[in-house]
């Protein structure tokens, strides 16, 4: 199909949008149960109307855009305990990671990045553009990265680390890795730390304000350099936001390119074009929810997510571990290809799990209780039947 000769009518081509978009999962009708984005919020989709038509690649014609991103920046930092607000808006986690190693590998001039294997892909895929290895390292019992292995390998490679990369809240389990431990070691041996908090930042923090016990991963651990944290996931923005932060302009400085023809005679981050509709819709959503909406929304994530766990367990399924950010993840007597299969012809969209035979629930803010149950009647549904 080529681009029509005559143009269609304008409601027409919005009808068969609407129709079409029926063919995909709908969030709300708890269809989406294994990915790690939600529903946006309608106030942060009005936002990002308003300011649909400006760009942040260019400050100095859209001064008052610049403006919302760098308050968005100062918000976000302010939460994760650094003074100095510094970053900047990318278009997803995976931009925020590979950014941030790029950053440091400019600092250092390093060859390897030391990660754990429940590290992001993104991470690999940074290294892979940037010519650097990641050297991987195992997990403890808990599934965080193994302290004594992070320090065999800084010890060995030393000066050649670019970064120790970590995961708050990891994509298969939602845990954390013991990134205040890791800190002392990046601290004798003057390495940096970024944190993966692209799934994370956005409950921890909240949850930890609600009294829940759970590790630190922010810039009050010295050695904690950058920060991926992802308003588009846990934080109701709609695709893309994600926020790069730094701890020192030394590190921040590098994310600069010169740019001919750019009136400042610079750019921010790897990307051109930036829509500045995601800084307002970011800005917008992080002023309407504020702290006490976050801490509300988490605590019912969680207690989704745990009774999810509860469900499963009486219906004799195992959990690989019990939930610790809202991520469930159950063990299968079959092979989870086939039960994801059934699912999916079921509507239900949960993803199979990479490290186990288990199928993964990412209990996001659209995932409600009668969602919960249809699913655990499914997935007993799906045992039987599949062979
Ligand atoms: N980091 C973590 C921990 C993630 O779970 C994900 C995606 O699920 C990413 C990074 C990549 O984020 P994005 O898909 O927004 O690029």
């Amino acid at each position: 199909m080529g681009i029509p000769k005559k143009g269609e009518e304008p409601l027409s081509v919005i009808r068969s949008l609407v129709e079409r978009r029926t063919k995909d999962p709908n969030y709300i009708k708890g269809e989406v149960l294994g990915s790690m984005i939600t529903q946006p919020s309608e106030i942060a989709i009005e936002a990002y109307k308003i300011f649909i038509d400006t760009n942040l690649n260019d400050p100095l014609l859209f001064p008052e855009t610049a403006k919302l991103e760098y308050e968005v920046i100062r918000m976000v930092s302010t939460l994760l305990k650094n003074p100095k607000p510094l970053g900047l808006i990318t278009y997803g986690g995976s931009e925020s990671n590979i950014t941030a190693m790029y950053t440091l590998r400019e600092m250092r001039r390093g060859s390897v990045i030391i990660a754990p294997m429940s590290i992001h892909f993104s991470i690999h895929k940074a290294a892979k553009i940037l010519g650097l290895r990641v050297i991987e390292v195992g997990l403890d019992e808990g599934y965080r990265a193994d302290i004594s292995e992070i320090e065999t390998q800084v010890r060995r490679y030393r000066d050649n680390v670019v970064a120790i990369a970590l995961t708050a809240g990891t994509t298969e389990l939602g845990v954390v890795d013991p990134i205040a431990e890791v800190g002392k070691i990046a601290e004798d041996f003057g390495i940096p730390i970024h944190v993966d908090a692209a799934y994370g930042g956005f409950i921890i923090p909240f949850l930890k304000m609600a009294g829940y016990k759970l590790p630190d991963f922010d810039f009050s651990i010295q050695g904690v350099e950058t920060i991926t944290l992802d308003p588009h996931k846990c934080g109701l923005a709609p695709i893309p936001s994600s926020l790069l932060l730094f701890r020192s302009e030394a590190i921040f400085s590098k994310i600069y390119f010169t740019a001919s023809y750019m009136p400042t005679g610079r750019q921010k981050g790897l990307l051109g074009t930036r829509c500045g509709g995601v800084a307002a819709a970011t800005w917008a959503i992080l002023r309407a929810t504020g702290i006490e909406g976050y801490i509300e929304l988490s605590k019912k994530m969680l207690k989704n997510a745990k009774l999810l766990a509860k469900l499963a367990s009486e219906s004799g399924f195992e959990l690989v571990i019990e939930p610790i950010l809202p991520i469930v993840c159950i063990k299968l007597p079959k092979p989870k290809r086939k039960i994801f299969q059934y699912l999916w012809s079921r509507k239900l969209y949960a993803c199979p799990s990479s490290m186990f035979n288990a199928i993964r629930v990412v209990v996001m803010p659209h995932i409600k209780e009668a969602h919960i149950h249809k699913f655990i009647d499914e997935l007993k549904k799906a045992v039987e039947k599949v062979k």
